[in-house]
C-alpha cells in the first residue's frame, strides 16, 4: 500500500482558531502559538466543528476493494476511486492477508491467477468490463484520493486506528494518521495513543 498526503490546508490550527473565535469574540487572546492550547480547549469541550475549516486530501494506491469498500462508507469524505467500468483489470494487481503463511500464500497467489483467467475468458467471450468485473475478487487492488475535513479524519481514525478494526484499514488509517498529525499536532494529537 502507498499513501501520499497531496494537500493539506495552510496554517490549519491558525485558522481554524482563527473561526473558532469569532465565536466568542476572542480574537484580542490569539497570539503567535496560541493555536495549539486553544484548539486543545475547544476539543475538551466538543466544540468540534471550527475543525471543519481545515481539511486534507490523501492518494492510496495498492488497497484491497475489500478496504476501500470499508473507507468510502464514511459519508462526510470525497472520493475519486479507479473505475473497473472504464479501466480493465486483466492481469489485476491484489493484496494478500498477512495472515497466509508461505504455503498458504503460494496457494492464494495461484487462485489469484484462475480468477484472472476467469475475467479474461468473460472479456474474451465479449463482456464488457462492467459485467467481466462481477468474477473479481475483494482482493483486487485500488486506487483512490480522498478529501475530508479535520472533525472527519478524526471521526474516521477514532475508528478505524482502534486496535479492533480490520487490519488493512487500521495500517491505512494509522499511516495517514502520522502523516497528518505533525501538519496540526494539536487536532490529532489525542488519538496518537491509538497508534503508539
Ligand atoms: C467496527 C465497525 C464495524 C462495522 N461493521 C459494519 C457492518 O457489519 N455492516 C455495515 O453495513 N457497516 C459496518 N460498519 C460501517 C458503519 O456502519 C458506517 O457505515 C461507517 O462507520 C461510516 O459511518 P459513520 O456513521 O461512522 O460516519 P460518517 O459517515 O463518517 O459520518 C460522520 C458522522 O456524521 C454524522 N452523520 C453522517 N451522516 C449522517 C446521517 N445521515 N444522519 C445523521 N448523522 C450523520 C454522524 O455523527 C457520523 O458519525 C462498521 C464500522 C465499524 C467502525
Amino acid at each position: 500500500m502507498q499513501i501520499e498526503l497531496l494537500a493539506v490546508t495552510e496554517k490549519a490550527e491558525e485558522l481554524i482558531e482563527f473561526a473558532a473565535r469569532v465565536c466568542y469574540r476572542s480574537h484580542a487572546g490569539a497570539q503567535e502559538g496560541s493555536a495549539g492550547k486553544f484548539i486543545a480547549r475547544l476539543l475538551a469541550m466538543g466544540h468540534e466543528s471550527p475543525l471543519e475549516h481545515a481539511c486534507a486530501t490523501f492518494h492510496l494506491q495498492g488497497c484491497s476493494r475489500a478496504m476501500t469498500h470499508q473507507l468510502v462508507r464514511h459519508r462526510l469524505m470525497s472520493v475519486s476511486q479507479q473505475s473497473q467500468r472504464y479501466v480493465t483489470e486483466a492481469g489485476f494487481e491484489y493484496v494478500t492477508p498477512p495472515a497466509l503463511d508461505k504455503e498458504d500464500g503460494r496457494e492464494y497467489d495461484r487462485d489469484m491467477e484462475t480468477i484472472r483467467a476467469m475475467y479474461a475468458k468473460w472479456k474474451a467471450r465479449g463482456l464488457k468490463n462492467e459485467d467481466a468485473r462481477f468474477v473479481l475478487p475483494n482482493a483486487c487492488a485500488s486506487t483512490l484520493v480522498i478529501t475530508a475535513n479535520f472533525r472527519e479524519f478524526r471521526h474516521i481514525f477514532r475508528l478505524r486506528c482502534a486496535r479492533h478494526a480490520q487490519w488493512e484499514i487500521r495500517e491505512a488509517c494509522t499511516r495517514m494518521l502520522r502523516l497528518l498529525q505533525p501538519r496540526a499536532p494539536a487536532v490529532f494529537a489525542d488519538l496518537m495513543e491509538l497508534i503508539d
